[in-house]
């Protein structure tokens, strides 16, 4: 390929939404019955109500169409396309983009608020103690994985004195697995995996989640400040924003925005001995205890659920050395659309 220094002269297609496009339209993009569509569209007398009504649903690539009427007289009927055009609000990145990109923004801007004020939410809470938590998921089996140290990739499992698993298939690996392998995530022998395991804690991480926010977390505050549940519910609130992230082996885990509050929610005050630290103290004890038993099934029974073992906590704060709250606000935005794509 040559470069020369001529400029070029020749315009190019602006392909920015919203920029007119200088030159001549790329006619050979599209084919002649949908450039026929465009011309009768444009041409029908509905059109600038239809094109408001597309641009409304802000380059959604599935919006939903509405029909019907309500009892103020409005009918979708009235409507150039015989419907309402509303966005689809899908979480999902791969299915919508655009729409995606909508619910990442709110869900920034909600957080942020929550942590630090705003929308609503008084500036006073950026005062409250908060924290941002990670809960994972027990392991259900060895799994390739990818550790380093350094930022050097480590062998994923290094042979130990047991070479071989009951199924003859070995027990370790020596392979220094590049990030993006297929093979992350993937059990080391399918039968030792305990796969029915991984799915019942999936299908009641909420129930888990719950059981965790609104029993776990309140009955260790209560404990470490020496209150019952009834006087602890007039003294403070514990308010959560989570999200749900798949990891390599298929398992969720999750993040959350954890706030002490003043028993009237974000405007309250929290008590003076409703510190930073009972905070952290209370939801690792609640996160430790909590478990879930799942209905008794006749294939494997009932299993007993927890959290896994690696349970991390930081405290929220702007200073040095801690987690900013815009931090928390853009990473826990940025799994909840990547999380819900990847189901
Ligand atoms: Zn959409
Ligand atoms: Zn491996
Ligand atoms: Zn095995």
């Amino acid at each position: 390929m040559t470069q020369t220094d001529e400029p070029d002269h020749t315009e190019r297609p602006d392909t920015r939404p919203g920029v007119s496009m200088p030159g001549p339209p790329p006619t050979t993009l599209l084919p002649p019955e949908v450039i026929e569509d465009i011309a009768v569209r444009a041409g029908s007398p509905g059109f600038h109500r239809w094109l408001d009504q597309v641009r409304r649903v802000g380059g959604c690539a599935q919006p939903v169409h509405l029909s019907g009427g309500d009892p103020h007289g409005y009918h979708t009927g009235h409507e150039p396309s015989g419907t309402l055009l509303v966005p689809c609000k899908t979480r999902r990145a791969s299915r919508c983009p655009a729409c995606a990109e909508v619910y990442r923004g709110d869900t920034w801007q909600l957080l942020r608020a929550g942590l630090a004020g705003g929308k609503g939410t008084p500036a006073t809470v950026a005062g409250h103690p908060r924290l941002f938590l990670t809960l994972t998921a027990p392991s259900f089996g060895p799994v390739h994985t990818r550790r380093e140290k350094d930022g050097r990739a480590l062998a994923c499992r290094p042979r130990r004195a047991s070479g071989n698993c009951e199924h003859g298939r070995p027990a370790w690996c020596g392979r220094r697995h590049p990030a993006g392998d297929p093979d992350l995530g993937q059990p080391l022998c399918p039968a030792c995996f305990d796969y029915s395991g991984a799915v019942l804690f999936n299908a009641h991480a909420g129930a888990l989640w719950n059981a965790f926010t609104k029993t776990a977390v309140p009955a260790a505050l209560g404990h470490l400040a020496g209150l019952s549940r009834a006087e602890l519910r007039r003294q403070v609130r514990v308010g959560f924003a989570k999200v749900a992230e798949f990891q390599a082996r298929g398992l969720v885990h999750l993040h959350a925005a954890v706030r002490l509050d003043g028993p009237d929610g974000p405007d309250g005050v929290p008590p003076t001995w409703a510190s930073a630290g009972v905070l952290d103290a209370a939801v690792r004890a609640a996160a430790v205890r909590v478990e879930v038993m799942t209905p008794e099934s006749a294939a494997v029974g009932a299993c007993l659920l927890r959290w896994g073992e690696q349970i991390d906590t930081q405290p929220i704060s702007g200073g040095d050395g801690t987690v900013s709250e815009e931090a928390v606000a853009a990473y826990v935005s940025k799994y909840a659309t990547k999380s819900a794509g990847t189901t």
